[in-house]
């Protein structure tokens, strides 16, 4: 009986479960999932953040949905992984089931039966961190935005007209103008993205939304399977259509949404550390009275200068930092000693503090001052305190500091600044000491006209994070991100958090003492901004001259010596990277082969010299007719390969007719005249470098066979 229970509740739940993904299948599909349940699939080990490996584990988007599919159907997915154009070839060959990531092209069809799109790649926005709000495309109005020419949604940018648009030919320019300021703003395709962060180190750009043009379709992402197994499609079809808006979106925000591509990329972490963060919520604690540089706003916010640090590290890191609330600062640091948190934001390193935590070099240092009723003399040093009651916060690393160095002080530990202050203000202290920030920082809203700061004592604040001794991999993590701090940004964050305002019942006397202070403070930041800015320029400078010499080389080995166009080996890279880029996104491509015509002649008529002239005479007028989108290159002895990137037959053919007739027309240094003949054709489905150099080279003999001193093409 209990047994026949047991039984029961699990066909229930069984049915549950079937019930839950409410996939109906029919008779057929069910049949085939049960006799062909393994299924093989093809995708990308590159595609980030869709496809690709952390470690030796092969994760993204892709492989959730798959997983999700897999628990719905009952299919077992065999993941083959290799780069597009091997899956591609292998999909065709029908060496495997289906392939990931396809973008519905129609010349697929005849071997690609496509599901819906799981995923449209968006095109993002991205602007400098001091852009402002960003409100949509109307905030990019008369802003120079900066895209990569002849991208797909280029044509619809310019319809709007609103904003200036610069064009580029590369993604690492348009990277760096953006990083540099000559640009507000770039644009370009999430893929891309990945390429951008891997190569650049820059922390000062972020994320400002995804492009929406209303006729710009999206890359659409999809299943390819074999037509010959329409059984398979209509499951996976029906296994997509089961995802609810809410798993996909859990899959996006995972996998898209949190800018993963960040993690990574503007601080380069490890593998372990990138795990690290994929894992853990960093638990920290701050000074919950520690204004400016840190505090609670009325809704128990972490607000304050560590507050917009943490906001920043948390977007370029894409880890979640959770503040745990304490009382006091004392809690605080009792808190970290329990490893209730992890980490405290702001903590000053101290002999007695390294015994239990480790510190990153120093963010933040701020003056002390002294801090008494206006009715007292100004203090000219420390000294001058001797036999008084001084008040320091309790716990704050400077009551160790400053009992043993001056042991005749008489150091009373207050609760927070309030305490300290209104302790002064009573007269039950003589002095507070703490940061001209968190002091000038109070005298704005309290305290006016009662309390002075009095003088300054020769120690500082050196603040850094502070993160428990076991914890390694984040200490790691935060050091990389304090390196990685602008002198900009320290900038704009502290002159948000010590403004000095002026209001009605104002002490003259009083903010002329602040005045001075802070701008003693300020003085104090550029000193320390100066010597890492020299720092800085040597090492630009080193990097420089590196990039230089190294592009020097690069060129080298690209370039024909005689003529300074491409060499035969990199003609062939380039139009190997058409071919990958044909496939990918089906954006054909011509390639045309000159040939200068009786060249023999030149040679036996006026000697080699003359005829290396007329070589590089040729070249120049060939590379000064091109298009920038176009490359050229000499292919060997007289001949030249012209790649026409996103052309067709008719435009390549119209550009080659204007380049035959500017050398037919030129005047030549000694032997006046000259032609070349032209054959052109353009990349079809099948072709590789062979077969489509051979096309034009059939063309180029059409065309000499017929006179020279022609444009042949051949399809
Ligand atoms: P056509 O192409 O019109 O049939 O006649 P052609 O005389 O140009 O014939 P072909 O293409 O077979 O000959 C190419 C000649 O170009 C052979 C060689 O003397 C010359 N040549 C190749 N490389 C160089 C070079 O670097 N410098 C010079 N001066 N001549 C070169
Ligand atoms: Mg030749
Ligand atoms: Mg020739």
């Amino acid at each position: 009986m209990k047994i026949l229970f047991i039984q029961l509740f699990l066909i229930f739940c069984f049915s549950i479960e079937i019930l839950a993904s409410s996939i109906n299948f029919t008779k057929e599909e069910k049949e085939f999932i049960e006799k062909n349940p393994l299924v093989k699939v093809a995708m990308m080990p590159d595609f980030t953040p869709f496809s690709y490996y952390i470690k030796d584990t092969s994760v993204g988007f892709e492989h959730d949905l798959l997983e999700i599919i897999s628990k719905r159907t009952g299919l077992e997915f065999e993941k083959t992984i290799d780069k597009w154009t091997s899956i591609y070839n292998t999909f065709k060959n029908k060496e495997v089931d289906m392939i990931t990531s396809i973008s519905y092209k129609k010349f697929r069809e005849p071997f690609t039966s496509f599901t819906s799109s799981y995923y449209d790649i968006p095109i993002m926005i991205f602007v400098k961190d001091n852009f402002g709000e960003y409100n949509g495309i109307k905030s990019l109005k008369n802003k120079r935005v900066g895209v990569l020419k002849d991208v797909f949604y280029v044509k619809e940018l310019q319809k709007l007209g609103t904003m200036n648009l610069i064009f580029y030919d590369n993604y690492a320019d348009l990277t760096k103008d953006l990083v540099f300021g000559k640009i507000d703003a770039l644009i370009q395709n999430l893929t891309n993205i990945n390429y951008l962060i891997k190569k650049n180190v820059y922390a000062n750009i972020k994320l400002a939304s995804e492009l929406i043009l209303p006729n710009t379709k999206k890359e659409d992402l999809r299943f390819g399977v074999q037509p010959e197994n329409p059984m398979l499609g209509s499951i996976l079809q029906k296994a997509l259509n089961s995802i609810t808006t809410k798993e996909k979106e859990a899959l996006v925000t995972k996998w898209i949404g949190s800018i993963k591509e960040y993690r990574g990329g503007h601080i380069e972490l490890n593998q372990e550390e990138i795990a690290y963060l994929n894992t853990n919520v960093i638990k920290y604690c701050i000074n919950p009275s520690g204004l400016p540089f840190e505090g609670l706003n009325e809704k128990g916010e972490h607000i304050g200068m560590s507050a917009d640090y943490y906001n920043l590290f948390e977007k370029i890191l894409s880890a979640r930092f959770d503040l745990v609330k304490t009382k006091n600062w004392n809690q605080s640091v009792s808190y970290i000693k329990q490893e209730k948190c992890d980490m405290l934001a702001l903590g000053m390193e101290t002999p007695e503090r390294k015994k239990y935590l480790n510190f990153t070099s120093h963010y933040l240092e701020v003056p002390l001052v002294v801090a008494t009723r206006v009715n007292v003399p100004f203090i000219n040093q420390i000294l001058d305190l001797e036999g008084e009651k001084i008040g320091i916060i309790k716990g704050d690393a400077f009551v160790k500091i400053l009992r043993e160095k001056y042991p005749s002080l008489e150091i009373i530990e207050v609760d927070d600044i309030y305490d300290g202050l209104d302790k002064v203000k009573n007269e039950q202290l003589f002095a507070f000491i703490d940061t001209l920030a968190s002091i000038g920082y109070e005298f704005q809203t309290k305290y006016f006209g009662e309390l002075k700061i009095a003088g300054k004592i020769s120690e500082s604040l050196k603040l850094s994070i502070a993160v428990v001794k076991k914890d390694k991999t984040l200490l790691n993590i935060l050091q990389k991100t304090v390196n990685k701090i602008t002198n900009e940004l320290h900038r704009e964050i502290f002159t948000k958090w010590i403004p000095i305002k002026y209001e009605k019942e104002i002490d003259y006397a009083l903010v002329w003492k602040i005045v001075i202070g802070v701008l003693l403070l300020i003085l104090l930041t550029l000193y320390w901004n100066t010597t890492i800015i020299k720092a800085n320029k040597l090492l630009k400078e080193a990097k420089k001259d590196i990039e230089e010499k190294n592009k020097k080389l690069e060129k080298l080995a690209v370039t024909d010596e005689l003529t300074n166009l491409y060499n035969r080996r990199k003609l062939e890279e380039l139009i190997q990277n058409e071919i990958y880029r044909y496939e990918r996104f089906a954006h054909t491509f011509g390639i045309t082969i000159v040939d200068i015509d009786h060249f023999k002649k030149v040679n036996d008529t006026y000697g080699h010299q003359v005829g290396d002239k007329i070589l590089v005479e040729i070249a120049n007028i060939l590379k000064s007719s091109l298009r920038k989108t176009d490359f050229i290159g000499r292919f060997g002895g007289e001949e030249f390969i012209i790649i026409c990137p996103e052309s067709d037959i008719e435009g390549v053919k119209k550009l080659m007719e204007s380049f035959r007739l500017r050398i037919a027309n030129h005047n030549f240094e000694i032997i006046k005249n000259k032609t070349a003949s032209f054959g052109v054709t353009v990349f079809k489905d099948g072709d590789s470098i062979d077969t489509l150099i051979k096309r034009a080279d059939d063309a180029l003999y059409e065309a000499k066979n017929n006179g020279r001193n022609k444009v042949f093409i051949n399809m």
